[in-house]
């Protein structure tokens, strides 16, 4: 949805200058149709009997989730914040899952006095923990065993979930016996499967090969009189961060994966995440100042780590432009921050225009683990945030002032 009209870069309909001068930088941006088309490209191709369910740590704003939760998503959550935030947006409970290796008893407790769909499970504890709290509670509630099926998915080490030797889930070679010993709780009924081998994944191979060790691992279940009835994917999709890359369609992903329980009369979960969320959104910012230093450029901007973390945390990589095209000469940059760390950088060595203070660059493909992830380290209070929507542009989180940062202290 970015695009050029003559020399302005517009997300949509609108300038993004205008935006920067309205609602001062720096700023969070999203365009309300590319998140819609996102999301759709999932649901149209999925199939009735398959749940999307939108990884709402990528992006948890309110106005966000209420788009969503209108288009009919499910949600995947991590904690139970997030599943506060998901029911307030709007989102069904019996769409919502609720996955992550350290639930504890009060969030277990939130959970199922709000009977949300499903537990994923990831230790033979927590089974017991959350049957113990229903019988308290006098409820019931279902739950897949979160698996790790040990595969390896070419992605940074920070962000690979399904291999062994990680925290997350069951190792798959124990999931068999987990599914016996899980018939001796009564409050807690095994009705799916679930795996998420890691994140921003482009190549379907790994999704394939952890479907077809989840499918030998069902058999075995089934050879012991229980039925799994749903199978969860998990997320993980990746995204074109850099114009070399390429990204699997949804199409893609789901028609291998069904290929796989072909004939089976399984329903399925998937939990995309970063492929929704972060194309849609963008991180925008001025240039303060600029220096030359140890024969390198530096283009400090009011934008910074804490603001967008995922550079420092995985060298992640965003591409970065000029809001307004120039015929200036390029030269080399490092786009940083202006926190006192090193590790505060937004983009390194990029060849960019020759740019004066005040011009505008936009981070783009931020839209995911970008404000989620952001912190207010240096005092830096947490950003605003706009949805476009063709011409016009809303508010859908006010920055915070100096005196929110003293909120809750005493
Ligand atoms: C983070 C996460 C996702 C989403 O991953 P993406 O790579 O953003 O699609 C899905 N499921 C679980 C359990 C997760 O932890």
């Amino acid at each position: 949805m970015l695009n050029f009209k003559r020399n302005d870069l517009c997300l949509e309909d609108v300038k993004l200058s205008s935006l920067a001068e309205k609602f001062q930088t720096a700023l969070y941006v999203y365009s309300k149709k590319q998140l819609l088309e996102n999301f759709r490209s999932y649901k149209d191709a999925c199939g009735k009997e398959t749940l999307i369910c939108f990884a709402c740590k990528t992006n948890s704003n309110a106005a966000i989730l209420k788009l969503l939760a209108n288009e009919g998503a499910g949600a995947d959550t991590t904690s139970g914040g997030e599943i506060f935030r998901c029911l307030s947006a709007g989102f069904s409970p019996s769409k919502i899952v609720y996955a992550g290796v350290g639930k504890t008893a009060e969030e277990i407790e939130y959970a199922l006095k709000n009977k949300i769909f499903m537990f994923n499970v990831e230790s033979f504890e927590e089974l017991a923990a959350i049957d113990k709290i229903a019988a308290k509670l006098k409820t019931k509630t279902r739950f897949a065993f979160r698996v790790n099926p040990d595969v390896d998915p070419s992605t940074h080490s920070y962000i690979k979930t399904g291999k062994k030797g990680t925290k997350f889930g069951i190792p798959i070679e124990d999931a068999v016996n987990a599914y016996l010993n899980a018939k001796k709780y009564k409050n807690v009924e095994a009705l799916g499967i679930h795996s998420h081998i890691g994140s921003q994944i482009l190549d379907i191979k790994p999704f394939k090969e952890a479907a077809l060790k989840i499918k030998k691992t069902i058999s075995e279940i089934e050879k012991n009189g229980l039925r799994i009835e749903y199978i969860n994917c998990g997320g993980g999709l990746g995204i074109a961060y850099q114009k070399s890359q390429k990204a699997p369609l949804p199409s893609k992903l789901f028609s291998e994966i069904f290929n796989v329980f072909k004939g089976e009369n399984r329903k399925f979960i998937f939990e995309p995440g970063r492929s929704i969320a972060a194309n849609a959104g963008h991180l925008l910012c001025k240039v303060i100042y600029r220096k030359k230093s140890g024969g390198k450029s530096f283009l400090i901007t009011d934008a910074a780590m804490n603001d967008l973390i995922r550079p420092t945390l995985y060298e992640a990589y965003h591409d970065i432009i000029p809001v307004k095209k120039s015929a200036a000469k390029k030269v080399k940059s490092d786009i940083v921050g202006p926190i006192c760390e090193s590790g505060d950088f937004l983009g390194k060595d990029r060849m960019l225009p020759v740019l004066a203070q005040g011009e505008y660059l936009l981070i783009t493909c931020a839209g995911a683990y970008g404000a989620a992830m952001s912190s207010q380290y240096n005092s830096r209070p947490m950003l605003a945030e706009v949805l476009v929507d063709g011409a016009s542009a809303k508010l859908i989180r006010k920055r915070n002032s100096y005196k929110d940062l003293l909120f809750n202290e005493m």
